[in-house]
């Protein structure tokens, strides 16, 4: 399907799609759009960043517009279940601007907030319901929501709510939904587990897949650089100085790692904000919104925290610490190179990691190509007074003069694969940035703001 008028969608939704300058189906949603209207079951591996959100979101809108109906008190006909806040939230934005010509009724309900609010959205019951899935479980067992007239059941992210522990909240849930329902599934990987919770809760699914997992990859460039344990805090600070840097994420493996990053980062006048899971939602939230719009250009994260980030622009991705899990390698670099554009993913090892990087360069089924000299504690690196992150170029591990300062539009334009300069490798085009330089979500969400889906502690 080479254009969204094919899937008959009712005229406010394909007017949404217009405000949105959405021109092209992108490959999961071509697949899964007209499956999802003739309401089969679905079970789509695809990772955050391929559209999926839109291939689910668009077909049950229509359904809801040719079925509407007023919900009945403390319930709601769509449960989406995502594994994280900050998703959800995205999830609920990507209704509302899908949904901007039909007034749909979505609301959101996620931990970390206060739950009053949530139980009063849920008084005459809604459409749709957004949720984590400790939040709605808390709202089903203090009798502010049944899930008894749940027509249409999505699980989003179901490796990460697998990894995140939140298996048996998920069989509670689905023991209290209708069987009588349409289930659509996603998860960026298949492992067993994940495969015999989908056999459980989907009946005759249909499949879809993009990007499987071990391909994931080829349109970022992946560099190692092999580091002594002493020496990452500095090669970090090296690479943050020296790359074209537009908007990183940084990973570490622990909260209290990315803390300590962010400190070792200021001291080498580099400015980086943490997100983990110990910052309260409102923190999370503040630092989030600095990243998008382009005040912090340095996000330190762990990987659930990251999970589900949707954030154009997103020009490299380091890892300070590899994964011990070769998958998250994927949904790591998975957050530069979204909606077609191209990323670059550094990763550090030290000895002790190389067992790790084994096992992802057997996942990816490709060796990432090392760049630089085993690097020692010492020297140690000096900081370059009043050098940004984003400056002037000083020397990039491994690369130094193959490109000149300011050539960077060019050369990520250079490697776009289907080598027209200046288009997208793939056939979707990111929403555009806004007057305020936020990328990312549909723009009627974000022109929106989000203070209404997420209340401040
Ligand atoms: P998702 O994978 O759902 O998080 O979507 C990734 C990004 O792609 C979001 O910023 C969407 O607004 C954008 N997007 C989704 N579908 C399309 C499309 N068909 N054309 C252009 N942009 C799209």
């Amino acid at each position: 399907m080479t254009s969204f008028d094919g899937f008959g969608l009712a005229e406010p939704i394909a007017r949404a799609l217009r405000d949105e300058k959405y021109v092209t189906p992108t490959p999961i949603q071509a697949q899964t759009i007209p499956l999802a209207l003739g309401g089969r079951d679905i079970v789509g591996i695809a990772q955050t960043g391929t559209g999926k959100t839109a291939a689910f979101a668009l077909p049950i809108l229509n359904q809801i517009l040719k079925t509407r109906r007023a919900p009945e008190k403390k319930t709601c006909r769509v449960l989406v279940l995502s594994p994280t806040r900050e998703l959800a939230g995205q999830i609920v934005d990507s209704f509302k601007a899908y949904g901007r010509h039909m007034k749909v009724n979505v609301t959101l309900a996620i931990g970390g907030v206060p739950m009053g609010r949530q139980v009063r959205a849920l008084i005459d019951g809604v459409e749709i319901l957004v949720a984590t899935p400790g939040r709605l479980l808390d709202l089903v067992r203090g009798n502010a929501l049944r899930l008894n007239k749940v027509d249409v059941l999505v699980l989003d992210e179901a490796d990460r709510m697998l990894d995140m522990g939140f298996i048996h909240d998920i069989r509670q849930i689905v023991a209290k939904v209708p069987a009588e329902r349409q289930t659509l599934f996603f998860s960026a990987t298949m492992p067993q587990a994940i495969a015999q919770l989908a056999g459980q809760m989907l009946r005759n699914p249909a499949e879809v897949a993009v990007t499987p997992v071990a391909t994931t990859a080829e349109r970022i460039e992946q560099r190692i650089v092999h580091v002594d344990h002493a020496a990452k805090v500095s090669m970090l600070s090296t690479i943050l100085k020296s790359e074209p840097i537009d908007r990183a994420i940084v990973f570490t493996r622990t909260k209290h790692g990315a803390d300590k990053v962010v400190r070792n980062l200021a001291r080498a006048n580099i400015t980086a904000e943490a997100i983990h899971g110990n910052k309260s939602q409102g923190q999370r939230e503040r630092a989030l919104a600095s990243f998008r719009q382009g005040r912090v250009r340095i996000l330190i994260a762990t990987d659930i925290a990251a999970r589900g980030i949707d954030v154009d622009g997103i020009s490299h991705v380091v890892n300070y610490d590899l994964p011990n899990v070769p998958e998250s390698y994927v949904h790591r670099i998975g957050r530069t190179a979204r909606a077609g554009a191209d990323g670059i993913a550094i990763s550090l090892c030290t000895p002790d990691e190389a067992p790790y990087l084994r096992s992802i360069e057997k996942l990816i089924r490709m060796k990432i190509p090392a760049t630089g000299e085993q690097r020692t504690a010492a020297p140690q690196h000096k900081p370059r007074n009043g050098v940004r992150a984003a400056g002037p170029r000083a020397h990039a591990p491994g690369r130094e003069g193959e490109r000149p300062s300011g050539e960077r539009s060019g050369r990520r334009r250079r490697r776009n694969r289907n080598g027209s300069p200046g288009q997208k490798s793939v056939e979707h085009r990111p929403a555009a940035k806004d007057a305020a330089g936020q990328h990312g979500r549909p723009r009627g969400a974000q022109s929106r703001g989000r203070s209404d889906q997420h209340p401040r502690p």
